[in-house]
């Protein structure tokens, strides 16, 4: 029912924000639930966080219920996170000591013998968070990949000791926009309509797309958090700014809810809303950040990306935790070394 009067809200933002969205104001369902909305809610829109009084009685032990099996299925994810955790890291153990085994041994002669052949093939699109296609073998599964491997500016690190200095505050210009969500594969995914920036070191960056990795692949002093949501920009000569804000367990996102009330069943199909989403409610309220140079998280692992790690956590609540959790248990790349990079952040 909230989910019913957030959608229709949603609605009365995408007819009064139609004129440069015409994807989503020509779509025939946004149409109808638009006009529907109107009727039923002649006001302006409401919050999305304002409940409904009409819940019945039995709604209380119905609630106590989900919680309790909600709170079954954390511990569950959880305890399956850590196994995977610990392995992961044993994996990566594994490839660092072959890696300086590798080194140690002669190097074959160019044009030598067919000894150097690699153990995987050179060309494969497959990775993952696991196994032989995980991390620790990225820059090897594909020739173009090798910044994985190789880079010195990778992304992402465990911010510490950064320079406290008066950083510019990030000018964000958001607005309600149509959206479409895809599961790649890799993570969910959210490709945003034009007319979202950002403006930092006097450079204009526009939103391309964000999504979410758990556990969050930034680290503040050691320290993770549940999930992250990665908000990636371009500015006009492609160069990349990508804003991270770290989720923690707590409160309903209705962005976030947005985007999971459109999940696609199938991966990579694509579902296109019949609303909009306003990538402000991601924004937290203090905008003190964290920044240096990085790279993107997941092959090809280009850098000169501009990471924007935002200091105040946002919240989700942990049933819209529990969803993500369903489908990527653990999509998120260890930490990088930070070879002497220097990171600033907000006094
Ligand atoms: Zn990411």
């Amino acid at each position: 029912m909230r989910n019913l009067i957030a959608m229709i809200v949603c609605c009365v933002v995408v007819a009064t924000a139609s004129a440069n969205d015409p994807p989503a104001a020509t779509h025939p369902l946004a149409a109808s639930v638009a006009a529907k909305a109107a009727s039923t809610e002649p006001a302006k829109a409401a919050p999305a966080s304002i409940k409904p009084s009409l819940a019945p009685a039995s709604a209380a032990s119905q609630r106590a219920k989900e919680d309790e099996a909600e709170a079954e299925l954390s511990a569950k994810i959880a305890a399956r996170l850590a196994v995977m955790r610990a392995n992961q890291a044993a994996r990566v153990a594994a490839a660092a000591k072959a890696r300086k085994a590798a080194d140690a041994r002669p190097k074959p002669v160019p044009g030598g013998a067919a000894a150097a052949a690699p153990a995987l093939p050179r060309h494969s699109e497959h990775w993952s968070y696991d196994g032989e296609t995980g991390p620790a073998n990225w820059g090897k599964i594909n020739a173009d990949w090798a910044k994985c491997g190789t880079g010195t500016r990778q992304s992402p690190i465990d911010l510490r000791d950064g320079m406290r200095v008066d950083l510019e505050q990030i000018v964000f210009a958001y607005q309600p926009t149509g959206f479409n969500v895809v599961d790649n594969g890799h993570t969910v995914q959210v490709a945003v309509g034009m007319g979202n920036f950002i403006t930092v070191q006097n450079r204009s960056y526009e939103l391309v797309q964000f999504h979410f990795h758990r556990p969050s692949e930034e680290r503040i002093n050691g320290k993770g958090t549940e999930m992250v949501v990665h908000l990636v920009h371009k500015d006009s000569e492609g160069r990349l700014a990508v804003v991270a804000v770290l989720l923690e367990r707590g409160a309903q996102n209705s962005m976030i809810q947005a985007v999971w009330n459109n999940l696609p069943l199938e991966k990579n199909d694509t579902v296109t809303a019949s609303v909009a989403l306003d990538p402000n409610q991601i924004l937290p309220a203090k905008r003190d950040y964290f920044t240096f140079m990085g790279s993107l998280t997941t092959p090809p692992c280009s850098e000169g990306v501009l990471w924007l790690v935002m200091k105040q956590p946002m919240q989700a609540s942990p049933a819209q935790m529990a969803l993500f959790s369903r489908l990527y248990p653990l999509n998120a790349r260890p930490t990088q070394p930070g070879g002497g990079r220097v990171i600033k952040e907000s006094n």
